[in-house]
């Protein structure tokens, strides 16, 4: 059985992030999205509620499991017994970070092997900080998330100001 990790920050969750998750999903036998709990980029929702989100948004996928995680992604995915990390790339930008991500671990986890799934054309140009600060300043984010989080994000942009 083929098991693939697909791991994040899903801060929030968005139609890119949806969309890798369900083509994973055809591919693999079974997709872990493994949550990053302690993150530098001191995230928008916590940990609980960015799991919580994913979970109503791809809750109907059979073979998607959801779990947050700590520390080394290389432990989570042994931990997990995943064969397989998968990473989205949307542009040449990603494209440097995820190399030198997937060789190192590489070396510290030499069985662990990364495989990438290129964005879909119509989400290359979205991510989670873009929409975050779209929503800060009240702009229509209707868009890049399905309307359940998009309600979550205006909730919480709400509450801050
Ligand atoms: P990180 O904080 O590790 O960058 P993200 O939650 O932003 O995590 O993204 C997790 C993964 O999803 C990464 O591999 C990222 O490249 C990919 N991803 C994010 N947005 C998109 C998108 N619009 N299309 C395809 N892949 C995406």
């Amino acid at each position: 059985m083929a098991v693939a990790i697909y791991p994040g920050s899903f801060d929030p969750v968005t139609l890119g992030h949806q969309d890798i998750i369900e083509r994973c999903s055809k591919i693999m036998d079974k997709v872990i999205v493994g949550v990053l709990r302690n993150n530098s980029k001191s995230p928008l929702f916590s940990v609980e509620e960015r799991v919580t989100m994913l979970s109503g948004v791809i809750g109907h996928l059979p073979n998607v499991e959801i779990q947050s995680f700590d520390g080394l992604l290389v432990d989570f995915v042994r931990q997990c017994r995943g064969d397989v990390i998968v990473r989205g790339l949307r542009a040449i930008t990603d494209f440097e970070y995820e190399l030198q991500l997937s060789q190192t671990n590489r070396v510290i986890a030499p069985e662990v092997d990364t495989m990438f799934l290129t964005t879909n054309l119509k989400y290359s140009y979205l991510s989670s900080s873009i929409v975050k600060e779209i929503a800060m300043y009240h702009g229509d984010i209707s868009a890049f998330l399905h309307p359940d989080i998009a309600r979550r994000v205006r909730e919480k942009m709400d509450g801050i100001d």
